[in-house]
């Protein structure tokens, strides 16, 4: 496994729309390991393909119960609002309250290929949102009220 190089604000990449994977191969299954260990190694709640560079439809996140890989994820529904501080790896030193939905439910294929839907809520729902914004170049920032310094 290795760590990638997270890509900061300012790289048009992070800005562009990644695309669905077609195929769930050796090589994105190396991509899906690599994010994790690269999300887990800069301390993140999650993290998306795009943030390394791979313009494709793959998050990782973890919020603290276990680690979670969606290949095309999609929400299929939501539930309430909710307003909280959030970061981003790819904007370091910066927060922002966004408002959120409270729970969701995604969508998306695991690693093996089968089709897996969740029900989240709390940081867990923020974050999966969050990561799903980044597959359409959809930054914190863009959603945030009082973005801050830290
Ligand atoms: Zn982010």
């Amino acid at each position: 496994m290795a760590v990638y190089k997270i890509i900061e604000l300012g790289n048009r990449i992070l800005r562009e729309r990644a695309k669905p994977v077609p195929k769930i191969t050796p090589n994105i299954l190396k991509l899906v390991d690599n994010m994790a260990e690269t999300m887990y190694g800069a301390k993140g709640v999650g993290l998306a393909a795009p943030q390394v560079g791979v313009l494709k439809r793959v998050i990782t996140v973890d919020a603290g119960d276990g680690l979670i890989e969606f290949i095309n994820p999609e929400i299929l529904k939501t539930e309430g609002q909710e307003i909280d501080s959030e970061g981003c790896l790819s904007v370091p030193g910066t927060i922002g309250d966004v408002v959120r939905a409270a729970e969701v439910e995604v969508r998306g294929l695991d690693r093996r290929g089968k089709q897996c839907v969740i029900r989240a809520s709390g940081l867990l729902a923020r974050a999966l949102q969050h990561e799903i914004d980044h597959l359409d170049g959809i930054l914190f920032i863009d959603r945030a009220q009082n973005i801050r310094k830290i």
